[in-house]
């Protein structure tokens, strides 16, 4: 039983054609990473998961629903990005709980699911700081918060460490793997870091060019690479 399943998706911009046939299924509760070189294509398809890019062709259905055409906010989805994209005139509590603006919620259990959230990410004690006055790790902290707090049921996570110092990035990582395990989270993680795909998921999808070129464990791409490009951007040979 899958829960995450893609089919067939395609998407060209004008005369460029992202990718024209991508089929995965995961299951639920599974951390799946796309790795791959800068511009072959993780972006687009994270962002058509999201429902912010719409495919040309193709199905992503989640436990079994068609959300190809759904509205962003319709999906059950929370995402993070690169950039933490907080608003700088809001405190850690007033970012957080915009995640739940389209829900109508009452103002205790937004308080409520607000202080869920930052529990779960480690921020007991900063709710009224503003971004300025947090670290880049606290500031990615936030933004986690934020897609958590809409209780998804998919998390997309787009290279969501790479603006950060190495040991902070680390520490990071690791706590993203442990909220994902605690809350069996189906996570779909970008990266184009071979390390940290390596570190941190169920299993690795290696992009190039659009396609997917290899699906298996970390293990499995590691040590036995399905062709020379996997096997060169892995590192397997060195
Ligand atoms: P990645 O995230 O792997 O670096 P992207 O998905 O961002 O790759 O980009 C894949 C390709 O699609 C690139 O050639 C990029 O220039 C192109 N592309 C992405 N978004 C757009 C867009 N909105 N308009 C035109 N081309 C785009
Ligand atoms: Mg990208």
């Amino acid at each position: 039983m899958f829960y995450l399943e893609v089919a067939h998706l395609a998407k060209r911009f004008g005369d460029t054609h992202v990718f024209s046939d991508i089929n995965f299924d995961i299951r639920q509760g599974e951390l799946v990473t796309l790795l791959g070189p800068s511009g072959c294509g993780k972006s687009t398809l994270l962002r058509s998961l999201a429902g912010l890019v719409s495919p040309d062709t193709g199905h992503i259905r989640v436990a079994g629903e068609d959300i190809t055409h759904l509205k962003p906010q319709k999906r059950g989805i929370g995402m993070v990005f690169q950039s933490y994209a907080l608003f700088p005139n809001l405190t850690v509590a007033g970012n957080i709980a915009f995640g739940l603006a389209l829900q109508k919620l009452d103002k205790r259990e937004t308080e409520r699911r607000v202080a869920e959230a930052v529990e779960l990410v480690g921020l007991t004690g900063r709710e009224r700081h503003y971004p300025a006055e947090l670290s880049g790790g606290q500031r990615q902290r936030v933004a986690l918060a934020r897609a958590l707090v809409v209780q998804p049921r998919i998390l997309l996570l787009d290279e969501p460490l790479s603006a950060l110092d190495a040991p902070i990035r680390k520490r990071l990582r690791e706590q993203i793997r442990q909220i994902q395990q605690q809350l069996n989270l189906t996570t779909v993680f970008v990266t184009h870091d071979q390390e940290e795909a390596l570190t941190l998921s169920d299993r690795i999808f290696v992009m190039n060019k659009g396609s997917i070129v290899q699906a298996d464990t970390a293990e499995a791409v590691y040590t036995r690479p399905a062709s020379d490009f996997v096997a060169s951007f892995m590192g397997s040979y060195n």
